[in-house]
């Protein structure tokens, strides 16, 4: 087969990371960064053939990031024009009801995209964005919406249902959409594909600053912890997760905060932030071993909700085969590991401290050889998926 790439592009509010990527054999031929769009000072910076280059400049707008990144391309390599690119993958945060798939992107789904913005008012605009820049640059590849949503939105009804007035939700079409579903999607897959089966009842801790639970029977999402929005679910690095929605009444009516003040306590400086100063985990745990004891409650509660949500979706799935760390803290950090599957050795968990500790970018197990449940690492990679998605779609 020719070698072909798909050029992936991921983006945000003020930035566009990029990555041109070859499905069949997952390598990356460059991959960048446009950051500080429409800000004084911006910069991009491009990685092409191991060297990394660095650029300072006013990047006016997302169309004039593209095209700065074409240019760049042209410049130093990787020549787009003989890297075969058959298509152009974005990622879009929402897909809402509409998407349970990866779409090729015509001015409907764009305009379906962009009706999708009430229910993610912070991650749609810029997909948008992205979106129509990059079709008006890269004319003659199809493009291809990839959405995060995706792979949940066959959830049973029962997961995805909020108890709220069913008038009410389906006006406002509140409901548990699911996000990151691209690595759940690829980290299960991939987990099947390792234990040679079909039929596994998987738990999937996607552990980056975001981060998620999936619970997967045979190949199909069944629960996740992120709901309407990124928000729900576990402990992030500036996301609360899961709270009593009377916080939210709490905090307008005693403590008179208005209701962007509170989205911004809650989004951005709530989770490991909000509760010891710092969103990294690596300092975290440099802070709790100080002998710091809100880093180490944070470390606490951080684990204490992901074995919560372990033992929850063992017992939504009604057993449990194998459990999967990946992302940022679940890929690096063997102790929030360790923690997290601290005393599940009634469900079947058990982990192998020395596996455990071994430090690897491979796809590895971790749990002991008669672990009724196997316990994984497996390196999330979004991009490869998005590209592979595309030309899947484009195949079929
Ligand atoms: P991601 O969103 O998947 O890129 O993950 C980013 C997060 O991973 C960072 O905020 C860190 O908290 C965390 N991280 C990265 N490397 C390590 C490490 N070696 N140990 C613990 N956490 C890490």
């Amino acid at each position: 087969m020719a070698h072909r790439t798909v050029l992936v592009i991921n983006s945000g509010s003020s930035s566009i990371k990029y990555q041109l990527i070859d499905p069949d054999t997952a390598e990356s031929l460059a991959n960048g960064l446009v950051e500080r769009i429409g800000e004084d000072k911006g910069t991009i910076a491009h990685t092409y053939g191991g060297e990394k280059n660095t650029f300072s400049e006013r990047i006016a707008d997302h169309g004039a990031g593209l095209r700065r990144v074409i240019e760049i391309c042209d410049e130093i390599g990787p020549d787009l024009a003989s890297s075969g690119v058959v298509a152009v993958g974005h990622r879009v945060v929402q897909g809402g009801a509409y998407f349970a798939t990866a779409t090729a992107v015509d001015d409907d789904v764009l305009e379906r995209i962009t009706e999708l913005i009430p229910l993610a008012p912070l991650h749609n605009p810029a997909n948008v964005k992205g979106i129509e820049v990059a079709r008006e640059l890269l004319p003659d590849v199809p493009h291809v919406a990839v959405f995060d949503t995706a792979f949940f939105r066959g959830l049973p009804k029962a997961a995805a249902t909020y108890a709220l007035d069913r008038e009410i939700a389906r006006k406002l079409s509140i409901r548990r959409y699911g996000f990151h579903g691209t690595s759940h999607q690829y980290v299960s897959q991939a987990v099947a594909e390792m234990l040679g089966r079909t039929d596994l009842k998987q738990i999937v801790l996607h552990l980056g600053n975001g981060a998620s639970a999936s619970a997967v029977v045979g190949g199909h999402a069944i629960d996740t912890s992120m709901g309407l929005t990124p928000l729900e679910g576990l402990v992030m690095g500036t996301r609360s997760g899961d709270l009593d929605p009377a916080v939210v009444f709490h905090l307008r009516r005693v403590g008179g905060y208005d209701l962007d003040k509170i989205d911004d306590l809650l989004n951005k400086r709530s989770g490991l932030k909000g509760l010891c100063g710092n969103n990294d985990m690596r300092e975290v745990h440099a802070m709790a071993d100080s002998g710091d004891p809100e880093a180490q409650l944070a470390l606490d509660v951080y684990a204490h909700r992901l074995r919560k949500y372990i033992g929850a979706y063992a017992a939504v799935m009604g057993g449990l085969d194998a459990l999967t760390f990946t992302a940022g803290v679940g890929e690096n950090d063997s102790q929030v590991r360790a923690s997290a599957c601290e005393g599940l050795g009634f469900l079947g968990v058990h982990l192998d401290a020395e596996r455990n500790e071994t430090r690897s970018k491979e796809a590895r197990l971790i749990s002991t050889d008669d672990s009724p449940v196997k316990v994984f690492v497996v390196p999330t990679n979004e991009e490869l998926a998005i590209a592979r998605q595309c030309v899947h779609l484009l195949e079929a």
